[in-house]
């Protein structure tokens, strides 16, 4: 039985000839030369000045949180529906992350439920671009700026998308990519931390690399810091997919479009809505359903599974997870985080590879349009 994964890159000639230029001569003096030209190219497509290479975004998001000076016993406020590597750095600084609720269109983090959240202890949020998607940036950022919090933007999923015009990356003190080899521009493991502001930018350069700025080589570290570097060998791979990442972003709207004509006409299922003022970019087609249907994520993914369908259940809420059952008060997520509790059971991402075909993605849906029979 032929298989359709759920994710996958799209690599070409191009990808193969950097990789194999870095690999035969980025060494030495010349380690840093596919970093450069990578993170140049990178923070010429997302328009924000500074990018630095990082081994994921992961990485990232706990550099920003140690740069923005985020610490012990500081709250930091984060979607419920979202991958736990968002959360996860909150808990490596010490600090406590307050889960709240999601848009129950844009699935992106509920201007609301930020608002109700804050306290006398809250430090920062950190904003999440679900599956390509982009959250409500005005409303989040006059609630940021009200309170005096810091904004950490994980755009993880969401390279090459757009609020009223403006790229993702770009909103907030500091953002955050991964090139994760799921996600639309890959370097097998990665991610970029970008950011406007030039101090926070030198601080997060200072800690990546134990404590020493570029160039020095005294090793007299006075800090105790990190090592989080990427290879030339990833920089190059992901230089290569940055200068394509137009055309990678092109496949997975026609991929969306692909499903949004052959599904829409199943009223119980909705495709991603990044309402109006979104260029989104699809990384992950999802579909949701109404809980009244009475089939879960594990039905749905199991019938598929058998016909060789891969998919993958919508995230379910952090609150949720066992790794965070230890924090005080998280019984109370449920009845405050409404909308990522119905989500829960009621989503999974559809085959969204960069090689899907348009005959892959009807033999998709002809298999949802059985299922769903009872809705049609
Ligand atoms: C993939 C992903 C991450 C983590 O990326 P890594 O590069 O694996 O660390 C973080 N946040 C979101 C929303 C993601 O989808």
């Amino acid at each position: 039985m032929r298989r359709i994964p759920i994710a996958g890159p799209w690599i070409t000639q191009r990808e193969i000839d950097y990789v194999t230029d870095a690999v035969t001569h980025s060494w030495y003096d010349s380690a840093n030369l596919y970093h450069e030209r990578f993170e140049r190219a990178f923070s010429q497509y997302v328009c924000v000045p500074h990018s630095m290479a990082l081994p994921s975004c992961t990485s990232g998001i706990h550099l920003a949180l140690t740069a923005l000076g985020v610490a012990d016993g500081d709250e930091v406020i984060v979607p419920e529906v979202t991958w736990i590597a968002t959360a996860a750095p909150v808990s490596y600084v010490g600090a406590i992350p307050v889960f709240v609720d999601v848009d129950p269109t844009t699935w992106c983090i509920s201007p609301e439920s930020l608002e109700a959240a804050i306290t006398p202890r809250t430090k920062a949020v950190i904003t999440v671009d679900l599956y390509g998607n982009m959250a409500d940036y005005d409303r989040i950022l006059a609630i940021a700026n009200k309170y005096n919090l810091r904004v950490i933007e994980d755009a993880a999923e969401a390279a090459g998308a757009r609020y009223k015009g403006k790229n993702a990356g770009s909103f907030g003190d500091v953002a955050v990519f991964s090139f994760h080899g799921s996600k639309t521009l890959t370097t097998g493991e990665g991610g970029m931390l970008v950011t406007h502001d030039r101090a926070l930018f030198d601080r997060a350069n200072f800690l990546r690399d134990h404590g020493r700025v570029p160039g020095d080589f005294r090793f007299e570290n006075s800090e105790v810091a990190f090592k989080y570097k990427m290879s030339s060998m990833q920089a190059a791979l992901g230089l290569a997919q940055t200068e394509r990442l137009d055309e990678l972003i092109e496949k997975k709207r026609e991929t969306f479009a692909w499903y949004r004509e052959r599904l829409s006409g199943i009223p119980c299922l909705t495709l991603n809505d990044p309402g109006l003022d979104v260029d989104a970019t699809y990384w992950m087609t999802s579909i949701v359903w109404n809980e009244s249907f009475g089939l879960g994520k594990k039905d749905v993914s199991d019938a598929l599974a058998r016909h060789g369908i891969d998919t993958r259940p919508f995230f379910s809420p952090l609150s949720s997870l066992g790794a965070y059952q230890h924090l005080s008060g998280i019984e109370a997520c449920r009845a405050r985080n409404p909308v990522s509790y119905r989500l829960r059971d009621c989503g999974i991402n559809l085959p969204s590879s960069l090689g899907l075909q348009e005959e892959e993605v009807d033999f998709v849906c002809e298999h949802l349009r059985r299922i769903f029979s009872k809705c049609l």
